[in-house]
């Protein structure tokens, strides 16, 4: 049982490139999905709230790479 519910990290492909953790230079991946609260999001300046980011979390050294979702 993986970290998140999967057996193995996997590698991960963002605007058709293969993510590489920016630390470590890994390219495997725990994914999963995060809320972002409103305060998150006011922060951020976003126009809507409760809106869900996805997080890679490198394999090799848990630096977690968060994407948000583009509209
Ligand atoms: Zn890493």
């Amino acid at each position: 049982m993986g970290l998140f519910g999967k057996t193995e990290a996997e590698r991960v492909r963002v605007a058709g490139l293969d993510l590489r953790c920016e630390i470590c230079k890994h390219d495997r991946f725990w994914q999963r999905e995060a809320q972002l609260n409103t305060a998150v999001a006011t922060f951020f300046n976003f126009d809507w709230a409760n809106a869900t980011a996805t997080c890679f979390v490198c394999d090799g050294c848990g630096h977690i790479h968060w994407f948000l979702p583009r509209r």
